[in-house]
């Protein structure tokens, strides 16, 4: 990839001027708006690798933003925002956002977020390159056509919805995945049996992660996202470990 194209939307000066310099200072090319009609022009006509979003803006609610952006494009949005409820987290990442970081927010999370974005897109188009039957990440490999699963070379035995579970999380690494999305992808039905399904959800989360990985409390691939949904951490592609299998 060449230089990274960041659109960041932010109508506030002050939070507007920190990211722009904390961009300036990474050598990322950028484009700011101040509100939401910009910015939908701005990520039509300047094509950006990854999208800066806050949500309160002058003329558009940010959730419009995402949904109309998503209607033409899967570039990774990452939500930069006051709205610290567990409800506008949600609200944010099932419209389509990719992640979501809570003002005020340090620079270093800020940029550790796009990096991950960044990752996604390389990940995204490597992936469209290689007909991919097979995922790895770090120490994680998939065979997506034998439907096995390896850690370190050593095969996991998962049940067939620890595997779902596992390949939906995969197939959107570096993405936060909320409870409502990842129950209407392994259980179908409407958004109002999430509710009754998440208990479920997370006894198998539990199992899952019992044999994904190695320290329980120091998780290498899925994070939680308390109150939110889970996403599977990406690793460098130096980091990778090849499995004996
Ligand atoms: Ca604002």
């Amino acid at each position: 990839m060449n230089k990274p194209q960041i659109l960041f939307v932010e109508d506030d000066t002050a939070v507007g001027n920190l990211i722009a310099t904390t961009l300036e200072t990474q050598d990322y090319q950028f484009h700011r708006a101040k509100n939401g009609q910009q910015a939908i022009l701005d990520a039509l006509s300047f094509r950006p690798d990854v999208m800066l979003l806050d949500l309160g803006l002058p003329d558009m609610d940010g959730i419009e933003i995402i949904k109309k952006i998503r209607s033409w494009s899967n570039m990774p949005i990452i939500v930069v925002s006051a709205r610290a409820d567990d409800w506008d987290k949600v609200t944010a990442l099932d419209a389509g956002a990719d992640d979501y970081l809570t003002k005020p927010f340090s620079v270093d999370e800020l940029l550790a977020r796009l990096r991950v974005a960044l990752r996604r897109v390389r990940y995204d188009s490597q992936k469209t390159s290689e007909a991919s039957a097979r995922y790895q990440n770090g120490g994680l490999v998939i065979d997506y056509a034998a439907g096995c699963a390896w850690r370190d070379g050593e095969e996991l035995h998962l049940t067939p919805i620890e595997y779902k579970l596992l390949c939906l999380l995969a197939k959107n690494t570096g993405k936060v995945l909320t409870h409502n999305y990842i129950i209407s992808e392994i259980w179908g039905g409407s958004a109002d049996n999430a509710a009754s399904e998440l208990p479920s959800l997370r006894v198998f989360m539990a199992t899952l992660r019992k044999k994904l990985e190695t320290d329980q409390s120091h998780p290498q691939y899925i994070q939680t996202h308390i109150g939110v949904g889970y996403r599977m951490i990406q690793h460098n592609r130096d980091s990778a470990v090849s499995p004996e299998a």
